[in-house]
């Protein structure tokens, strides 16, 4: 398997330090307003990237953090005249919903709010080795000239790039950048050998991934905004703090998601909360149009790429049930007539084609050709196959497809078929007391006898009747 590492620009062989294991470490949001498609975007790509390595072997363990207190909660608070506590917690709520309806699952959310006493001593830490310096506010900035290797992986080798957020004298100099923020009159902070204050954003990622992943990750990833100067300074504070290199092997990053050609931005208008394109066009059709073009490429939304993922969807949707339909009903066969062969390998290259579209950096433009050609497959011939062998083949192809995907679950993982059969026993309930209650005996009781049968008991109560499998 191929990745891009930023660092370096170029594809590298996939080895992680402990095979099979994988740390990946992504950052996550800042609660401070509504999800937007263009965080979607990056946060169902890892989750991607990561199901399919699990799918290849590999056991991934994914943390992403949540920026619970920054400039940008603050001021939010501010403005609304809201404790910052309850904007964190309110956007968080809407983050781990986008979550829930993109099926993407995180095994640990590290809040920082959580980990104050992890950030103080960390950065006590480079104090002591001599990367960072306690400025008059009682601040503490990381001394980029402390790093001789920083730039490397923004590639900004020039000093005038460097500049950071904070623009303040005390520093030593223009780029260097706070690890730890002097409180401020009427804003958070929490005790620190400084005097109170509050953590710098960087800081947070460099400790939490530690404390969970170790002082090596496999994989370290974000939005492609995050590289400068986001990524730049965890790089510089972590292989000062650990001294040793490098600290990530691959770091990557996911593209921008574009509105007609421009990026998203508060000043143009034309950022799209999540929460309103998932009522429009459903959280599974977002996540198949959010997984149909590489991740670094910008993915424009637009209609028409809507309209076709959601074709794509109701055809998978489609095949995937009527495989298991023809599936169900059929004594299996073991001969392979003539024509089955070439149907199997026409399945077989596209399976192969797909496998290597992921291989290669996880092309997701390219892997989502074959999945189309997996669905034009089966209605152009497999439709009209017999062959067991055929259909089994290009079911199990499309299990695989799905752990990646993940949009067919509820058909294939059975959610669906439980929740319909639990809806229709309710009914049936409900129709026999109401049989009961009109005194129509016979049909009540066949109701019953022929529940039984299935292995479902009734038990009939003074004013109710309740269920249970046997
Ligand atoms: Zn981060």
């Amino acid at each position: 398997m191929y990745v891009y590492n930023t660092l370096g620009r170029k594809l590298e062989h996939f080895s992680p330090a402990s095979p099979p294991f994988v740390g990946m470490y992504t950052c996550g949001p800042t609660p401070y307003d509504y999800t937007h498609i263009g965080h979607a975007r990056t946060f169902a790509s890892f989750d991607a990237i990561k199901r399919y390595l699990n799918l290849r072997g590999y056991s991934v363990y994914h943390v992403q953090n949540i920026t619970d207190i920054d400039d940008k909660i603050i001021n939010r608070a501010k403005e609304e005249g809201r404790d910052w506590r309850e904007v964190a917690e309110e956007y968080t709520k809407d983050y781990m919903e986008m979550l829930r309806a993109l099926s993407i699952r995180i095994d640990v959310h590290p809040r920082v709010t959580d980990h104050i006493a992890e950030i103080v001593e960390f950065v006590k830490g480079l104090i002591e080795k001599g990367h960072a310096y306690v400025a008059e506010s009682g601040s503490v900035y990381f001394d980029v000239d402390s790093f001789p290797d920083y730039g490397r992986l923004s590639g900004a080798l020039n000093k005038e790039a460097w500049r950071q957020e904070e623009h303040v004298k005390e520093k030593k100099n223009p780029y260097d950048f706070a690890l730890w923020k002097a409180a401020k009159p009427g804003e958070p902070s929490w005790e620190s050998p400084w005097g109170r204050g509050r953590p710098g954003w960087h800081i947070e990622c460099s400790v939490m991934s530690s404390k969970y992943l170790g002082s090596r990750i496999d994989i370290h990833g974000g939005g492609v905004d995050l590289v400068f100067p986001h990524h730049e300074n965890e790089r510089a504070q972590s292989e000062a703090y650990f001294g040793s290199r490098p600290w990530v092997r691959y770091w990557m990053h996911v593209s921008y998601l574009t509105i007609s050609g421009e990026k998203m931005s508060k000043s143009l208008g034309n950022i799209i909360p999540f929460r309103e394109a998932a009522k429009r066009w459903g959280p599974r059709v977002l996540r198949l149009w959010l997984l149909s073009s590489h991740y670094r490429s910008n993915l424009d939304y637009s209609e028409s790429g809507l309209e076709q993922a959601s074709r794509l969807y109701q055809r998978l949707r489609d095949v995937a049930e009527r495989l298991q339909r023809r599936l169900a009903t059929r004594e299996p066969s073991h001969y392979l007539k003539e024509g089955d062969m070439r149907l199997l390998q026409m399945l077989r290259a596209a399976h192969g084609a797909w496998h290597e579209s992921m291989s290669n950096d996880f092309n997701f433009g390219a892997a989502m050709s074959s999945v189309w050609e997996l669905t034009n497959l089966y209605y152009r011939e497999l439709e009209a196959s017999e062959s067991q062998a055929v259909l089994l083949y290009a079911y199990k192809m499309l299990e695989e497809f799905n752990r990646v995907y993940a949009v067919l679950d509820d058909i294939m993982l059975g959610e669906g078929s439980a929740r319909l059969e639990t809806e229709l026993i309710n009914l049936l309930v409900e129709v026999r007391s109401e049989l009961r209650a009109r005194k129509i005996y016979d049909l009540s009781d066949a109701i019953r006898e022929r529940l039984q049968r299935v292995g479902i008991r009734l038990l009939d109560y003074k004013d109710k009747t309740e269920w249970v499998r046997e």
